[in-house]
């Protein structure tokens, strides 16, 4: 049911992984090339966990649900994102206008913590400030400038995918949060997006867990222009609180479903020790490298395009900043720019 092959061989988008729990893959025009979301149906209607990216495909690929699923104009409850990446809340917008009437708007929940990071990214993105912001941090890690300005566009390309922005409702963390029939556990998962939410359901034993977990890919876990810093040590302590779950299925946001968990839980915590590893190999050979260098050589290909350049450098960063504060390396500002040494 969750191996490679199966996934692939899926020939629809739309897959019942639950009595009542629907999978929907939904395209995006990236290298990773899709997003799953899931639709909970329950005596109240439907909840819709998590997206896609605004495009053309993506709505038509929606429509085709709906009509396969027989969902009619009043029958979506609410709309719970895991986390505020444009992927993941996209076509949260759209989903609400479609749904709602003039008696009742359909909720899109999110945690406080990621509305907050809404507020302070994909609601300004392109403005003057942001712009500087971002400038300020592509140029501290050393990439070159006519790079940055590729990644700038591309974000602000990306942020037109996230339109109309929905009104959003901030969820109560501490309550256990009703969709579909079933009562779900809100679990913080912090390091990919510091306030994602995932969701357990402990009667059933399955998560549905986000971007915090996945198959066949690790998450991405960088330091961006607007993030505190210690986010691999937050990811980290997200990957330990994780372990206390006994959970027969986890329902993520990309690739197939992750059926052993602590498997999958413990291959992170490698995976992630491994880069450390190498990060500090990149340093120790070259003093004074810039965060950019120190990303070619970990993830050692050649022609990233600039959606995976830029995953690259907040990825690098993550890690150089847990090296620096466990002392193992030192940062310097030299001439505008991080240089790290041993
Ligand atoms: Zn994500």
């Amino acid at each position: 049911m969750f191996d490679e092959l199966s996934w692939k061989a899926q020939a629809h988008p739309l897959q019942q992984v639950a009595d009542d729990i629907w999978q929907l893959r939904l395209p995006l025009p990236y290298a990773l090339d899709h997003v799953n979301v899931y639709l909970i149906h329950g005596d109240q209607g439907w909840t819709i966990v998590d997206c896609g990216l605004n495009t053309a495909q993506g709505r038509t690929v929606w429509e085709g649900a709906f009509k396969q699923l027989h969902i009619g104009p009043n029958s979506v409850e609410q709309i719970v994102l895991t986390h505020i990446h444009p992927d993941h809340f996209g076509l949260a917008g759209w989903l609400q206008v479609r749904f709602s009437s003039a008696e009742k708007q359909v909720p899109v929940w999110v945690s406080a913590e990621e509305h907050h990071f809404f507020e302070s990214l994909w609601a300004r993105i392109g403005t003057a400030e942001n712009e500087a912001e971002s400038k300020g941090y592509y140029t501290r890690c050393g990439f070159p400038l006519e790079e940055g300005e590729k990644v700038r566009k591309a974000t602000v390309r990306t942020g037109e995918h996230t339109l109309p922005h929905p009104k959003f409702s901030v969820l109560d963390e501490a309550q256990p949060l009703k969709m579909g029939d079933r009562v779900w556990q809100q679990v913080p998962a912090a390091g990919h997006s510091d306030g994602q939410v995932i969701f357990y359901d402990a009667a059933d034993r399955v998560f549905l867990s986000g971007d915090q977990l996945l198959m066949k890919i690790t998450p991405n876990v960088g330091r961006w222009p607007n993030s505190e810093l210690g986010v691999l040590e937050r990811y980290f302590e997200s990957l330990k609180a994780l372990k206390s779950f006994d959970v027969r299925m986890a329902f993520p946001g990309h690739k197939w479903l992750i059926g052993d968990w602590q498997q999958r839980l413990a291959e992170m915590e490698q995976h992630h020790a491994e880069r450390l590893s190498t990060t500090l190999d990149a340093v120790t050979k070259t003093p004074g490298i810039d965060v950019n260098h120190v990303s070619k050589y970990v993830f050692r290909l050649g022609d990233l395009d600039i959606h995976q350049a830029r995953f690259a450098i907040a990825e690098t960063l993550a890690h150089l900043d847990l090296l620096q504060a466990q002392g193992a390396i030192q940062q310097n500002l030299e001439d505008g720019v991080w240089r790290y040494h041993v």
